[in-house]
């Protein structure tokens, strides 16, 4: 059922030529930035060979320069996959310097994103997300697993170092947290810790400036941004839908979470926004709502 709604919306959306006009609207002077996991090198190939003609690929720092009349867009990967290794090449032979942004406790060391351990699945990993961060751990200690462990025979699912010197001259490497916690569910010292603590790990590992942050599953809140700006963070990249100009809030940066596996048409699809238009809107309304209960704008735990 949802591949063939998917099939439909891909021919509706392309062959009547809505993709194309979406892009000559709302992208013709904007920068997208494209959020990947973990994608092949066939699959990132085939997408930047699809865009190469239509946009220009950016550098994320200059995200919030001015238009110059043609739609940009900036490459991102959240996490630092081991698998983003074989992407080297893709980047090469299209010219793009995407910006990696790694869970700084986790890759260069012998350890595992705690979602892709098989005891946080087996615990269900969408109800751990929403825990309270302490609860959370307590739960997976409990289990077995410790974030700052290998655990037994699990797999090594980060960059390695010796990975990460080597795409050091291509890619720009930034923060992701250092465990990737949920970090509007974490204690203010542990928020602290993870953004903050994370920025040092990645200057040390890098050499260079940590100065942009992207949110673990794009969820936030006024005391990370407060946050982020004390610690001199640059700008922080959200999972709401949109593209992004000189005018939008560098600390709330808009992105296209496309799916890793996405066959071009369906890649094409996702750029027009308009199948991650429903998760925003419900995202919207959960804030709105907040703010009225509340009255404190910002400030509320986003669902996921
Ligand atoms: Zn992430």
């Amino acid at each position: 059922m949802k591949s063939l709604m998917r099939e439909l919306l891909t021919r509706v959306l392309l062959f009547t030529g809505v993709a194309m006009a979406i892009r000559a609207m709302f992208w013709r002077d904007r920068a997208a930035i494209l959020l990947y996991h973990d994608p092949t090198p066939a699959t990132l190939d085939a997408h930047l060979q699809y865009l190469k003609d239509k946009v220009d690929f950016i550098p994320l720092s200059q995200i919030s320069a001015p238009g110059n009349g043609r739609p940009r867009a900036a490459i991102t990967f959240d996490d630092g996959h081991a698998g983003n290794a074989e992407l080297l090449p893709v980047f090469i032979k299209h010219g793009v310097h995407p910006t990696i942004y790694i869970c700084s406790s986790i890759v260069a060391h012998e350890r595992t994103h705690w979602w892709l351990h098989p005891i946080a699945k087996d615990a269900g990993v969408k109800r751990l997300i929403r825990m309270r961060n302490g609860e959370r751990l307590a739960e997976l200690n409990a289990k077995g697993f410790y974030q700052d462990q290998l655990n037994g025979e699990a797999k090594v699912s980060g960059l390695s170092s010796e990975q990460i010197q080597a795409m050091r001259p291509f890619v720009d490497f930034q923060s992701h947290t250092r465990f990737h916690p949920t970090l509007t569910c974490c204690e203010d010292e542990e928020c602290a810790e993870e953004l903050i603590g994370s920025k040092a790990e990645v200057e040390r590992l890098i050499g260079r400036p940590c100065e942009h942050f992207a949110y673990p599953y794009g969820i936030y809140g006024s005391r990370e941004v407060a946050i982020l700006k004390a610690a001199g963070y640059k700008t922080g990249r959200t999972t709401d839908v949109g593209w992004n100009d000189e005018r939008s809030d560098p600390f709330r940066l808009k992105a296209f979470d496309i799916e890793d596996d996405s066959s071009v048409p369906w890649f094409a699809v996702q750029l027009t926004g308009l199948t991650l238009m429903p998760r925003y809107l419900r995202l919207g309304r959960v804030r709105r709502l907040g703010a009225r209960l509340f009255n404190k704008p910002g400030s509320l735990k986003q669902a996921q």
